[in-house]
């Protein structure tokens, strides 16, 4: 399997070594014949390179297996004719990224802060109120005066439905409940399409049970109650917002992990974003990252049949629940080491096996 790896911004190049240091362990326990391609994204790109995504970078991305994306500087990246393009848009867009699967569970020894859980909130990807992506030209959040602006929401039913299927694929793989977050009682026509299509789709998998939650009303059941869900599925911003909920909610952003699918390529990508306040410092928690891998190796094992990626996707996520289990994780979660001792930890559990 070939993997580009893109370390990123902030944090990123140190939970990226971590990450990288767990691969190279399951590739040799499970014989995956993993190819690790490293190349500069954001900042250090644009320095190299005058832009933060390089050219010729989507072909190298596309020919591959998967792709490793850190987290990079968003919030510095406002001129794309100065090179400063949003890499994870660009890639979520130019790959058709649609779905983006975020996990987030309490672990043994680590139990969260409102019981246990183990969840899955499934984001639309590519439209809805992310003005950087939801129009063919332009930008659609618009400067009509120098004090008002319109910033313009996109839902569409193609997008819709694929992922209300994506959602239902995964419940009917896990505990067969599907939960549906919107605001059609104010978006009427935008969120009532979204929940109208949700329900419909679910009716294609048997013995699926579906209820639907107000996005705000969410917020409070997630927060009382997060073992009531199992598949969440959402439009682009409240999946964002919510997941990042749900991580924090399991113990730590830092645990957060994402893999954004379409129907040929995957990325695997933290839920959290740079972190410039902690980055250099060899404190941040690289098990998102991890995770997020363990993810994308699973979702290639499906693809291609090869079981022995699933079969390392599960035994990369047991090797992170015994590390965290025996304290040997992050201040965040608990523990008292660094990024990269942790990582090491999580592949000494992952070889000892
Ligand atoms: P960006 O502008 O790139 O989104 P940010 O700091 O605004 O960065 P996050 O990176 O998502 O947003 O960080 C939010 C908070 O969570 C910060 O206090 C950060 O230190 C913490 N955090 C994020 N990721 C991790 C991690 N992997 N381990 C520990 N703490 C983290």
């Amino acid at each position: 399997m070939h993997i580009v790896v893109l370390p990123g911004d902030g944090i990123g190049p140190e939970i990226t070594a971590a990450t990288t240091g767990v691969l190279r362990v399951a590739s040799e326990r499970f014989q995956l014949n993993l190819r690790l391609e490293e190349h500069p994204i954001g900042h250090a790109s644009l320095k190299q390179f005058g832009a933060t995504v390089q050219p010729g970078l989507l072909d190298v991305v596309r020919a591959a297996d998967g792709l490793i994306l850190g987290p990079t500087a968003t919030f510095d990246f406002k001129d794309e004719a100065r090179g400063e393009i949003n890499p994870s848009r660009y890639f979520r867009k130019s790959l058709d990224l649609f779905a983006n699967v975020r996990p987030a569970r309490t672990y043994a020894g680590r139990p969260g802060r409102l019981g246990d859980f183990d969840l899955v909130v499934v984001r639309e990807n590519t439209e809805g109120f992310y003005a950087d992506r939801n129009m063919e030209q332009g930008n659609g959040e618009m400067l009509v005066t120098p004090d008002v602006v319109i910033s313009l929401r996109r839902i569409t039913r193609s997008c819709c439905e694929r992922i209300a299927h994506a959602a239902c694929r995964l419940a009917m793989k896990r505990r067969k409940h599907l939960t549906i977050v919107h605001k059609a009682n104010v978006l009427k026509i935008g969120d009532g399409m979204f929940l109208a299509i949700c329900r419909e789709a679910a009716r294609a998998y048997p013995g699926l049970e579906v209820d639907d939650v107000l996005v705000d009303a969410m917020m409070a059941h997630v927060v009382r109650n997060p073992d009531r869900f199992d598949v969440v599925v959402a439009t682009n911003m409240f999946g964002d917002i919510l997941s990042d909920l749900t991580a924090e909610l399991s113990g730590s952003l830092g645990l957060g992990g994402s893999l954004n699918v379409g129907d040929r390529h995957a990325m695997a990508q933290a839920a959290h974003g740079s972190a410039p306040d902690i980055a250099g410092q060899d404190v941040a928690n690289p098990v998102s990252l991890i995770q997020s891998t363990a993810l994308l190796l699973a979702w290639h094992g499906e693809k291609s049949g090869a079981v022995r990626y699933e079969e390392a996707a599960s035994a990369i996520e047991g090797a992170v629940a015994k590390a965290i289990a025996e304290g040997r994780a992050t201040r965040d979660v608990g523990g008292r080491l660094g990024t990269i001792a942790a990582g090491a930890a999580i592949a000494e559990i992952l070889q000892a096996k």
